[in-house]
């Protein structure tokens, strides 16, 4: 089904910009192929990396959350759709007592958009555990990149920005149980994170061997506003919309940040979060 001037608001975990031309959901890969693209396309998952800056995306937002999601795994590996969000893997791996993913637990997004952003906790990063990825290229072709094949580093990969991902076979190599360690890691998530408000996660990559909150908090921004969009007090690399904030607010704190970060420390903060035009 496509939906034209749907609102950006309710396809990002923060909750801003205007409309986009159309919004698609396919049911499945047969209506998939059929999408006929304008030239401007975005592929998302929950949004949760992503925030909107503009009054008016004037192209095709693609979401795979209609489609069929599937989840199994035998000895030696674990398939999964890309619509599957982190939470739910996490949680049907613990419950077959497999270990290796638990810090998934709690990242708001789906797998598609994991793999993507390479995303990690904990001192774990997804792609390190990728067998294959199945992609859909912009011709329609379904083809496999595999887990060698993968140069990847923090929030970055090789992945083809002009693909779909449509699954992942990851290895099931570890082999020691921990049944704790999911809910420990869980606590400190929820202990650490503003997790209930929204928000795209954190807003800036750690420069190397530095943490970008700290960098913030150094130079005194906990809590710095503009409009309705202002520094969260629990975690100061999270960016927080009280409900009221637009994309406006949002771009005017990124650069304040940024400027001031840059003349207390010298250090020049890069973007975690895709912004999208
Ligand atoms: C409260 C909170 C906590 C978070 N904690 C973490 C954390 O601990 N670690 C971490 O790494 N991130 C974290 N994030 C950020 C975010 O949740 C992750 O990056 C997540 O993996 C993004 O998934 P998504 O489905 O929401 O992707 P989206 O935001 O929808 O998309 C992100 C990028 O992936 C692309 N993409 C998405 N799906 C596909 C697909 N199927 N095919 C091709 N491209 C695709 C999009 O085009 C976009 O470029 C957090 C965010 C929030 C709000």
């Amino acid at each position: 089904m496509i939906q034209s001037n749907y609102p950006l608001k309710n396809i990002s975990t923060i909750g801003l910009g205007g409309i986009c031309k159309e919004f698609i959901c396919p049911t499945s890969i047969n209506e998939l192929l059929k999408i006929k693209f304008t030239k401007k396309k975005l592929f998302i998952g929950n949004g949760s990396n992503i925030c909107f800056i503009t009054d008016f995306y004037d192209g095709t937002i693609v979401s795979l959350k209609r489609m069929s999601k599937v989840i199994s795994h035998d000895d030696k590996y674990i398939y999964c759709s890309s619509n599957i969000s982190c939470t739910k893997i996490a949680r049907y791996l613990f419950n077959n007592s497999i270990s290796g993913f638990e810090y998934l637990y709690g990242i708001p997004g789906t797998i598609g958009g994991a793999l993507f952003m390479n995303a990690g906790a904990f001192d774990k990063e997804i792609l390190s555990h990728v067998h294959k990825i199945k992609l859909l290229d912009s011709n329609g072709d379904v083809y496999y990149q595999k887990g060698k094949d993968l140069n990847y580093s923090y929030r970055k990969s090789n992945i083809n920005k002009s693909s779909i991902i449509i699954g992942v076979e990851f290895y099931n190599h570890t082999k020691i149980f921990d049944k704790k360690l999911l809910s420990s890691l869980d606590n400190k998530r929820k202990v650490s994170q503003p997790v209930n408000q929204l928000s795209c996660g954190c807003i800036f990559k750690n420069p190397p061997h530095k943490y970008a909150s700290k960098l913030i908090e150094g130079a005194k921004l906990k809590g710095k506003r503009f409009g309705g969009i202002y520094i969260s007090r629990k975690h100061s690399n999270y960016f927080i919309n009280d409900g009221s904030g637009t994309f406006t607010d949002f771009l005017n704190l990124l650069d304040y940040v940024k400027r001031k970060v840059l003349s207390v420390y010298n250090i020049e903060l890069k973007e975690e979060v895709i912004l999208i035009k």
